[in-house]
C-alpha cells in the first residue's frame, strides 16, 4: 500500500505513522525525521535545511522532493510506503504523483488525521521525544513517562524538539494552514482522501484509520 498521512503539526502523525507501518508492514518514511538525521550528522543537507526548521518554516522544495525521492526509491520501499510530513504543499503532491507515475504506480489513499487547534498546541508544548527513536513520543501530562525525562521503552534521553517552542508551534500552524492544507482537496478531487478524527485513545485513533483502509 501507498499512503499519505496530513495533518497538523500535533495531531499525531508520528505516532499513528509509527503503528499503521508496522501493522501493514510498509516502511515509516518521515521527511522530518530524515532532516533531523541529516542535522545531527551535520551533512550538507541537514545544514542547509536547519535554519528553515528552526523558524518552523518548510524547506524549499528543491532540498525536499530530491529526499524523499532517493528514499522512495530504497529497496524497501518497492511494494509500498507511509509518508509521514511529505508532501507538505501543492508542488510537493504534483511531484510525488509525477515520481508515482513514471514509475507506473499510485497512492492508495491520503488519511487526513483532523484535530482541533487548541488541542494541537496543548499536544506539543508538551510533547517529549527520543533521543533514540522518534517513533516514542511521551507529553508531560497526557502520557507521562515513568520516570520524567526517561523512554519507558527503551531507556532513552527524552527531549523537547526545537521547533515544539510556542513561537515556532504557531508558525508551524500558519504555514500548516496556507501551505499543506490546500493538498486535502487536491488529494479529495483525487477521491484519495479520508478524514480520521485524531482525538482520544491512540490505539483507538489507530483502529478507526485501519478500518477506513480496509474499506
Ligand atoms: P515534522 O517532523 O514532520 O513536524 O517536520 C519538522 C520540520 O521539518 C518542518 O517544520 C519543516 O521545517 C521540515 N519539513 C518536514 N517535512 C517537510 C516537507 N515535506 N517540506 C518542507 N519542509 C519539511
Amino acid at each position: 500500500m501507498r499512503i499519505v498521512l496530513v495533518g497538523p503539526p500535533g495531531a499525531g502523525k508520528g505516532t499513528q505513522a509509527a503503528f499503521l507501518a508496522k501493522n501493514l508492514s510498509i516502511p515509516h518514511i518521515s521527511t522530518g525525521d530524515l532532516f533531523r538525521a541529516n542535522i545531527s550528522q551535520n551533512t550538507e543537507l541537514g545544514r542547509r535545511a536547519k535554519a528553515f526548521m528552526d523558524a518552523g518554516d518548510l524547506v524549499p522544495d528543491e532540498i525536499t522532493i530530491g529526499m524523499a525521492k532517493d528514499r522512495m526509491e530504497q529497496p524497501d520501499a518497492v511494494n509500498g510506503f507511509l509518508l509521514d510530513g511529505f508532501p507538505r504543499n501543492v508542488s510537493q503532491a504534483e511531484a510525488l504523483d509525477g515520481m508515482l507515475e513514471e514509475a507506473g504506480m499510485k497512492l492508495d489513499a491520503v488519511l487526513d488525521l483532523e484535530v482541533e487547534e487548541d488541542e494541537v498546541v496543548k499536544r506539543i508544548a508538551g510533547r517529549r521525544i527520543c533521543r533514540n527513536d522518534s517513533a516514542h513520543v511521551f507529553h508531560v501530562v497526557y502520557a507521562a513517562p515513568k520516570t520524567p525525562g526517561v523512554c519507558d521503552t527503551c531507556g532513552g534521553e527524552l527531549y523537547q524538539r526545537e521547533d515544539d517552542s510556542e513561537a515556532t508551534v504557531r508558525n508551524r500552524l500558519e504555514v500548516y494552514h496556507t501551505q499543506t492544507e490546500p493538498i486535502i482537496d487536491y488529494y479529495k478531487a483525487q477521491g484519495l482522501l479520508v478524514t480520521i478524527p485524531a482525538l482520544g485513545e491512540v490505539a483507538d485513533v489507530t483502529q478507526r484509520a485501519m478500518d477506513a483502509l480496509k474499506k
